[in-house]
């Protein structure tokens, strides 16, 4: 019998669904309580590179069927990122840096190196798909009580929710962070990226073919302006009518498409945040004007509505206070700006090794606190040096500010 009653997740992003999966396996009670009305109610990105934290994550915790529509939706992708000049010819192209700590101990039995172009909205299709009577939507956590029986979870609507953990999985503006771990800070990382997606013919007749193989493909000029460009294909015609299965998602959605992302300063994109996309489009098209070449134009070939603007945030590292029956995962305790294409990976390894230890300790192999404690160890250990990491890295290409002191 478990030893291990329910546990409350905040949030049905990836890493929240993830752990549910996890638990689900595990046959632990669980409940995942997410503030928005439907999994559509926001736009949040198109395409999602994943490496081998997130595919081997995904492998763990699905069953056979949503492994076999996980792989068959994937873009599995050459281990390249390709440098483009502002006329959008190749430069060169980067070998991934794969070199993400000791793999070995995390996915003994697992393929490494591995690298998929995903669509986001069919992947969190695929973690939903059969939890409906998991996650709840609507319910927007506002705080948390530790109880002497465990912890109550209290909603903007007014309900209540009592499990033994509770697991914030509520991404950059976490509210359970800002109760369990009030020292750690989001701040702005002075970047500001316009989001939007191509028809992939319309890439064709414009970049090199690099550009729509490779993880990734990025221009950037003086001024440390980028473009950037990455492809999702459903690699066979049967895959592309599975990831129509679920409803909620428009058709076009699930064409094979190009990501483009115009970034840079947050001077360079004045007011984004209050245009419609099709002034977004005209904004990031116009930013890259001077650039030789089709950038410009390429740009303008976008849907017009599917335009967003993100204001980059990245956490501060810091340290947890002490472990109580409430921990985090992924961007709610580690969030980065997007330059290693690492969060959403970050997300899911963190929900599995969190689903390993909660099903140890309901299968009776050790205690609560000191499986949340090693969990937490580990996790910011790793997760806030890919902070760094993305913060170095995201200062050299595309000016990001440097990570306070
Ligand atoms: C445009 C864009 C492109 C990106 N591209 C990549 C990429 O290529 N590869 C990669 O690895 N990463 C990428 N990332 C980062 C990645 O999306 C995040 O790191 C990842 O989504 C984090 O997952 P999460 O589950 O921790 O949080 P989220 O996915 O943010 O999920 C948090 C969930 O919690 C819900 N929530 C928030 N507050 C509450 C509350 N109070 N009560 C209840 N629910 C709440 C939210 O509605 C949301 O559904 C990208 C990010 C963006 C914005």
């Amino acid at each position: 019998m478990s030893t291990l009653g329910k546990v409350l997740i905040i949030g049905s992003g990836l890493g929240g669904l993830t752990l549910a999966r996890s638990l689900r396996g595990g046959a632990i009670d669980v409940a995942v309580f997410e503030r928005d009305a439907s999994p559509w109610d926001r736009p949040q990105g198109y395409r999602l590179h994943l490496d081998d934290d997130a595919v081997n994550a995904a492998r763990e915790v699905l069953p056979g069927h949503l492994i076999a529509l996980f792989e068959a939706t994937s873009q599995f992708t050459e281990p390249f990122t390709a440098i483009l000049s502002t006329d959008l010819s190749v430069v060169k192209r980067l070998p991934s840096h794969d070199d993400h700590g000791d793999h070995g101990d995390v996915w003994p039995d697992r393929g490494n190196s591995v690298h998929a172009n995903v669509d986001r909205a069919t992947l969190r299709q695929i973690l939903m798909s059969g939890l409906d009577d998991v996650v709840h939507f609507g319910k927007k956590l506002e705080r948390y009580e530790n109880t002497a029986d465990g912890v109550t979870a209290y909603f903007s609507d007014g309900t209540t929710a009592h499990g033994d953990v509770l697991v914030g999985a509520d991404g950059v503006r976490s509210a359970v962070r800002a109760q369990r771990a009030p020292r750690l800070t989001t701040v702005d990382a002075g970047i500001t990226a316009i989001y939007g997606r191509l028809p992939l013919d319309a890439a064709r007749l414009r970049v090199p073919v690099e550009a729509l193989t490779d993880i990734f493909a990025i221009a950037s000029d003086d001024r440390k302006v980028f473009l950037g460009l990455g492809s999702v294909r459903f690699p066979t015609a049967p895959a592309k009518a599975a990831a129509h299965w679920s409803p909620g998602t428009a058709m076009r959605d699930q064409d094979d498409y190009v990501v483009c992302v115009v970034g840079g300063r947050h001077r360079f994109f004045p007011g984004a945040d209050d245009l419609s996309g099709e002034r977004l489009r005209d904004l990031a098209a116009g930013t890259v004007a001077d650039w030789h070449g089709q950038a410009a134009d390429l740009v303008r070939q976008g849907d017009a509505e599917a335009f967003f603007p993100v204001r980059m945030h990245t956490s501060v590292p810091g340290s947890l206070d002490a472990p109580t029956n409430v921990t985090l995962l992924g961007d709610a305790v580690h969030a980065m700006t997007p330059t290693l294409g690492r969060g959403a990976n970050l997300a899911m390894r963190d929900a599995a090794l969190l689903g390993r230890a909660l099903r140890a300790v309901a299968a009776g192999d050790g205690e609560l606190g000191e499986a949340l404690s090693r969990y937490e160890r580990d996790m910011t250990a790793y997760g806030f040096s890919v902070v760094r990491e993305a913060a170095r890295i995201g200062e050299q290409r595309m000016a990001q500010n440097p990570l306070p002191a």
